[in-house]
């Protein structure tokens, strides 16, 4: 359902993505690894059209992202993304953040939304927190929540960039555990992480990005057996 070829991106003369091939066939979990400045994020916005790639193809749920007749209001149903900052809205309990989109683009009825939005807290193990407020909870509340907003749409592929690196050791576990039972349940997902021992363990294919490449890649074991020096050395040290 994801297919990246030959993908390159340059900010100014910044050349970020030099030619990034990879593919997710449906119902498998990628995790996106590599040192800060790798091209990580900008991967996987190019995935869901937030930036716009210079060459090569993008194909996402049987959407063509490189062709300038793309629909972008039909990729967004098919496509979530999920970010380190979670971007609620604070004036809204957490109920109207979730139905705000379903009834907006997807033209659900007030009742209809609510529904999704009961189904899905429920995913995230927030059930009781419809009608609070932003504010009222924990960081890793209030990240579950971005995912169940998310989910709302029911999207065909998730992506995941960093979305427990903002949030206290003992809070990340809950996160990563809602992101392991969308695993189970056969979503498709990318998941840019630092969290190694969660990638190697959900996912199905890692991805070592250096330098814009693709530079090694593999099932989670490949983080016991490094192949390349630049992987051995990213394990080691990190960053
Ligand atoms: P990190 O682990 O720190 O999140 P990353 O692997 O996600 O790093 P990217 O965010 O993809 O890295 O950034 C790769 C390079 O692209 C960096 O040099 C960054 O400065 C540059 N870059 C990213 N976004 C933009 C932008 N909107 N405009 C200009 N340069 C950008
Ligand atoms: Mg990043």
């Amino acid at each position: 359902v994801v297919e990246l070829r030959d993908v390159h991106k340059s900010f100014g003369s910044n050349v970020v993505l030099k030619g990034v091939s990879f593919s997710i066939p449906k119902g498998q979990v990628v995790a996106i690894i590599g040192r800060s400045g790798s091209g990580k994020s900008t991967a996987l916005r190019c995935m869901n059209h937030l930036e716009v790639i210079d060459s090569g193809t993008i194909h996402v749920c049987g959407h063509a992202i490189h062709s300038p007749d793309i629909d972008l209001r039909r990729l967004r149903m098919d496509v979530g993304i999920v970010f380190q900052s979670y971007n609620l809205f604070p004036h809204l309990t957490v109920e109207e953040n979730i139905t705000l989109a379903p009834m907006a683009v997807k033209k659900k009825s007030a009742a209809q939304a609510r529904e999704i939005a009961e189904r899905t807290l429920r995913q995230v193990g927030l059930a009781d927190k419809a009608k609070a407020y932003p504010e009222q909870l924990s960081g890793g509340q209030q990240q579950r929540v971005a995912i169940a907003r998310s989910l709302a749409m029911e999207p065909q592929v998730m992506l995941f960039d960093e979305v427990t690196s903002a949030l206290d050791p003992q809070l990340t576990g809950e996160v990563l555990r809602v992101i392991e039972t969308l695993a189970a349940d056969g979503m498709t997902m990318v998941l840019v992480t630092h969290e190694m021992e969660f990638a190697a363990r959900v996912a199905d294919t890692i991805i070592f990005m250096h330098h814009g490449k693709v530079w090694e890649t593999g099932p989670g074991t490949m983080l016991r057996d490094p192949q390349t020096p630049e992987l051995r050395e990213f394990l080691a040290h990190g960053l």
